[in-house]
């Protein structure tokens, strides 16, 4: 006789916690987010519906594959995945785990997942992040994004939290988080949606400090060409 555990028929989608690296589209135009491991290769948007990683023909996630969206059930224990070196510039997610999901001791393994929250740690400088800025690396029409305070954007492509927000659409929250404890991220201020005076002041705070870049870099070129060394 095969053991069974009950099948649950939950109210209100059970939420989870993930952690995910975000990308913006190489036109700018939308924005998502990719795995840390499992499924990297494939972006996401903010509802998304999982496949089978290895393009097996069964529903994810299925019993016998390990295919489907993962996430666990305490949000300490998806922090805690941010402390390795390889995920710093990754994001905590809040999902919400919909459709047909498996539970296990620490997550879930499911279906269709809707992300409520975003939240980004501080820029490498330790400062709280106001953007989320090229990250070096990403995938085929994806460029990964990771934290930045606008005084260490350098002209790097790079969107404002509420801009991320609004690109990736579905009422995604995303939230600047401190690192100062540890590598936990303290939520510290709060972006929604829609652009308020909060964001529009963060918004011209990214403006001005591209401006300072763009005319140190002005200053360089023009005292170059003083110099008469081209
Ligand atoms: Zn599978
Ligand atoms: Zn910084």
């Amino acid at each position: 006789m095969r053991l069974r555990l009950p099948e649950e028929r939950p109210t209100e989608p059970p939420t989870g916690y993930k952690i995910a690296h975000p990308v913006l589209s190489h036109d700018g135009t939308r924005a998502g987010f990719t795995g840390v491991s499992l499924g990297g290769a494939l972006p996401y948007g903010v509802v998304a519906d999982a496949s089978c990683v290895y393009g097996l023909r069964h529903q994810a996630p299925h019993r016998r594959c390990d295919c489907g969206f993962h996430c666990v059930h305490d949000r300490s224990t998806a922090e805690s995945l941010l402390c390795t070196a390889e995920h710093r510039a990754a994001v905590l997610l809040e999902v919400s785990v919909i459709g047909r999901y498996l539970r296990f001791e620490r997550g879930f393994r499911y279906a269709r997942q809707r992300i409520r929250v975003a939240t980004v740690g501080p820029c490498t400088c330790g400062t709280v992040a106001s953007a989320l800025a090229d990250a070096g690396w990403g995938r085929p029409g994806w460029r990964a994004l990771a934290p930045s305070c606008a005084g260490c954007l350098r002209g790097r492509t790079s969107v404002s939290l509420a801009s991320f927000a609004r690109l990736a659409g579905e009422g995604l929250r995303v939230v600047a988080g401190s690192g100062a404890a540890g590598c936990g991220v303290a939520v510290a201020d709060v972006v929604a949606d829609g652009l308020g005076v909060p964001e529009l002041a963060a918004e011209a705070a990214l403006l001005q400090a591209r401006l300072d870049w763009f005319q140190s870099q002005l200053a360089r070129l023009g005292e170059r060409g003083k110099g008469g060394e081209g």
